[in-house]
């Protein structure tokens, strides 16, 4: 599906009505019009009381949320999709308190239940990717401080694992992953799957990194000595670090371990796709519509 360039007065203009955002869901899931999930058949009656669209083959019920983020939701899609717009468009994040007041949304809890299911769609979208080539990967420990440690096993906080991928000394794509420890098979199992086969990846040369060296795959362990040293030798893992951290003290006032690979997700989403600002509201809802799989009472509600 072509995807628009939206300005906020376009935004406000074009979904002002719940009406006008369930024509637009529709038109998203189902581009060339309605198709039956169980027959394919394209013919159905719609059930306007419970928002239900009824196939004139096999009887089939579907409701337009259905396997979507906003499934059983009892906060508008009005709200829903600017909360969506609003969340792909501050490049620093915005915080849940501000997005409930603005969108007067009653509960705290309400909205950030929106949030992480939000999060959790850009974390399924980006996990489609595979990072290429050329990158940098260091870890670094983020969340609230502690007296004590410091450095590689810091008490209290998440250990994350960045990756940034570059060409022509100019960063493209990011992932940062919570791992469970800084050992080699828990790096290996939080970051594998986000790097593509043909990589050369540079690093501090931390032993637990030993595992980029195989098939295909380069490892360039870069001596790098004290920490100050680092920045130059792995410039844009550090430059990452420091916006991710920057935004999770500034916009967020910290973050529970237990939640620190929402918001990891949720920067990358964005930086990953800086320049598509424009388009970035009917690509974060595709996200949000085709988060996961369906299941049958969830089609069937
Ligand atoms: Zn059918």
């Amino acid at each position: 599906m072509q995807q628009e360039s939206m300005s906020i007065l376009d935004f406000q203009n074009k979904f002002s009505t719940e009406e006008a955002c369930q024509e637009h869901l529709f038109n998203m899931r189902w581009p060339n019009g309605y198709r039956c999930p169980r027959c394919d058949h394209d013919q159905a009656y719609f059930h306007q009381n419970r928002h239900l669209y009824q196939c004139k083959e096999c009887g089939y019920q579907v409701s337009l949320t259905a396997g979507t983020i906003f499934h059983k939701t009892r906060t508008p899609l009005v709200k829903w999709f600017w909360m969506i717009f609003l969340m792909g468009q501050q490049k620093s994040g915005i915080a849940m308190t501000s997005l409930q007041r603005m969108l007067e949304i009653g509960s705290y809890k309400t909205v950030w239940t929106m949030g992480q299911k939000i999060r959790k769609a850009m974390s399924e979208r980006d996990a489609q990717y595979e990072l290429a080539g050329l990158m940098e990967i260091d870890d670094t420990y983020i969340g609230s401080s502690k007296p004590g440690k410091r450095g590689r096993g810091a008490a209290g906080k998440a250990k994350v694992v960045v990756a940034v991928e570059f060409r022509e000394d100019k960063p493209r794509f990011a992932t940062m992953q919570q791992v469970e420890s800084m050992s080699e098979d828990d790096i290996c199992k939080a970051i594998d799957g986000r790097l593509g086969e043909d990589i050369t990846a540079r690093t501090d040369g931390w032993k637990a990194y030993g595992f980029l060296n195989s098939g295909k795959r380069k490892h360039q362990p870069i001596v790098v000595g004290s920490g100050k040293n680092a920045v130059n030798v792995l410039p844009w893992v550090h430059i990452l670090i420091a916006n991710v951290k920057g935004n999770i003290r500034g916009i967020y006032h910290g973050v529970s371990s237990k939640h620190t690979n929402r918001y990891l997700s949720e920067f990358c989403y964005r930086f990953n796709r800086r320049f598509w600002e424009p388009q970035m509201f009917d690509r974060l809802l595709s996200a949000c519509i085709n988060c996961r799989t369906i299941t049958f009472s969830e089609l069937t509600a």
